[in-house]
């Protein structure tokens, strides 16, 4: 049985770890947090994605755990809600919402059950050779194969390919992701709030995603500015930097950085597209957004397609990791290339920069669903999530011992 260690245990990682096992693999888990990482706000399932799960046996716990979130709706300085894109606008796959739409969380939970895998919490790779791999914490190990899921930073990348900035086109701003409560009647919908320029950063967002009628909430801080010299690698550093950059502002900013404070779960990073002419080195190969992080909205979906690729062409190739890695590499390039287009506005329009770019961005979120030419100016969401024909690799022999 060919072994792989995958470095990583968020959507990407686990998923693999689901199709490796069903294909007779044997599949370990290296995370780095202490403790599976179910943070993040909602994210959707969209397109050939969608199918992956079918195939996958668990659409049904997904469908249970759907977040029946309304739509998105965005507010102006005092709070007023001004404009709103409702869940079936532009179709099932093609909106700001998709209609699977699901928290983070609940999908890792649901893929760790159905990996049902070892998984060594606290540890990363710290180095990796034709012959072994070396660990922060345990003694060095052989793998056949080992495997980067472990997100935009990805130590497995920098390890095999190097810490240059042309393999991360940078893209402008900073993002977080934290849990959160708000006495905020929501209503099911997810809010966005947006502050212009100030303290030494350009566009500043909040974004509310309600859990039910519970006032909890995840919160989403995120504000464009260059790539800061003080840019903090700690947990508490990063908490600092936040409160900054939101300090002195009203609504519900102040509560949420009281909160902020409080969390054990922070998500944070420098957001960049990755640019990684293969996925493959030798023995090890990326994954997720490790390998092709970078895109608006689709970062989950294109993970839970690139573990099934991955997974099925190392099945169909009788686990010759030299064909189906390169297999893999052509099967999701133009997939992935569709799916980084980037809707108009980019950054600028998720955060721009002044009060009158705000006003501006929200007349236009109103107009837009009932502009004849919408469905296209959201970037054909629904088409770039399905330009991929998934093979079906049922029934693919074991791998060669
Ligand atoms: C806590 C959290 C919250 C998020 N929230 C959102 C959200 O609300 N909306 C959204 O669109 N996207 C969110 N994302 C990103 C989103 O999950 C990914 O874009 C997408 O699902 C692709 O997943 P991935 O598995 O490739 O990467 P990730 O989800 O980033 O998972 C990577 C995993 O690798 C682990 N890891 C990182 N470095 C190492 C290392 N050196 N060694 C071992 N393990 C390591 C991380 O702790 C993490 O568990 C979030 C990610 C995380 C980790």
């Amino acid at each position: 049985m060919r072994s792989v260690l995958i470095s990583g245990a968020g959507v990407a990682g686990l998923s693999l770890a689901v199709w490796l096992r069903r294909y007779g693999f044997q599949p370990t888990l290296v995370e780095r947090a202490t403790a599976l990482r179910t943070g993040g706000q909602a994210i959707d399932i969209r397109g050939a994605a969608r199918e992956v799960v079918t195939r996958m046996g668990i659409l049904d716990a997904v469908r249970a755990h759907h977040t029946g979130t309304r739509g998105i709706a965005w507010l102006d300085e005092n709070g007023n809600r001004v404009a709103a894109m409702s869940g079936d606008d532009f179709g099932d796959s093609g909106g700001i919402v998709a209609e699977l739409e699901i928290l983070r969380g609940d999908l890792v939970r649901i893929l760790h059950d159905a990996a049902d895998v070892e998984i060594r919490y606290g540890t990363q790779i710290t180095g990796i050779t034709e012959r072994e791999v070396t660990f922060d914490n345990a003694p060095p190990q052989s793998f056949d194969l080992v495997v980067g899921a472990d997100g935009l930073g990805s130590g497995v990348r920098a390890l095999t390919f190097g810490r240059g900035s042309e393999l991360v086109r940078d893209l402008g701003y900073y993002t977080s992701y934290f849990p959160a409560r708000t006495e905020l009647d929501l209503d099911g919908w997810e809010v966005m709030y947006n502050l212009p320029a100030g303290n030494g950063v350009a566009g500043r967002v909040a974004v509310l995603y309600p859990l039910g009628n519970t006032g909890e909430i995840r919160a989403l801080f995120g504000f464009v500015s260059p790539e800061l010299a003080r840019e903090p690698h700690d947990v508490p550093g990063q908490k600092a930097l936040l409160a900054d950059v939101f300090a002195g502002s009203g609504w519900e900013i102040p509560s949420l950085i009281d909160q902020l404070q409080h969390t054990d779960d922070l998500y944070f990073a420098r957001v960049g597209e990755v640019r990684v002419d293969r996925w493959y080195r030798g023995r090890t190969v990326l994954l997720g957004d490790s390998a092709f992080g970078g895109s608006l909205g689709m970062g989950t979906s294109m993970a839970l397609v690139g573990a099934y690729v991955l997974a099925g062409e190392l099945a169909a190739a009788g686990g010759d990791h030299r064909v189906a890695f390169a297999r893999y590499d052509s099967e999701m390039r133009e997939y992935v290339r569709q799916n980084r287009k980037r809707p108009p506005g980019g950054a600028n329009g998720f955060a721009p920069r002044t009060r009158r770019g705000i006003r501006l961005r929200n007349q236009f979120m109103r107009l837009l669903p009932h502009l004849p030419g919408g469905g296209k100016m959201m970037g054909g969401i629904q088409k770039s999530a399905n330009s991929i024909t998934l093979k079906s690799y049922e029934g693919m022999p074991s791998p060669r011992r």
